[in-house]
């Protein structure tokens, strides 16, 4: 299950924009579309504040990741429902990296294999 998509044309991570009864992907670089399989329930919405050495400045950078809701145990608070999506690493070595947020309490961590 691929849940970030990255633009097959550039490779920017693309945008999901509701339209109407649907969604869209959209990239931010080269407006590439493409459709979306599946619903926009359990779209998280993360803010991420990355340091760049190279600027010495901080780049808030929004990310935005649909994900879908399963059943997982919150390691925080133990609740049993969790949004999970993974993350494709550039390399084909190693292996995708799977990631849950507790619905309640937000807490994110990682699937260990
Ligand atoms: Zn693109
Ligand atoms: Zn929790």
């Amino acid at each position: 299950m691929t849940v970030l998509r990255f633009c097959e044309k550039c490779g920017s991570l693309m945008i999901p924009k509701r339209e109407e009864n649907r969604v869209i992907l959209v990239c931010p670089r080269c407006k590439n579309v493409e459709e979306l399989r599946g619903t926009i329930e359990g779209y998280v919405h993360e803010t991420h504040v990355l340091h760049k050495p190279s600027e010495k400045t901080i780049v808030i950078e929004e990310e935005l990741k649909i994900g879908v809701k399963v059943k997982a145990t919150c390691p925080e608070c133990g609740y049993s429902e969790a949004y999970y999506w993974e993350v494709q690493t550039r390399s084909a070595d190693e292996p995708t990296t799977a990631f849950f947020r507790c619905v309640r309490c937000g807490y994110t961590w990682r699937e260990y294999g």
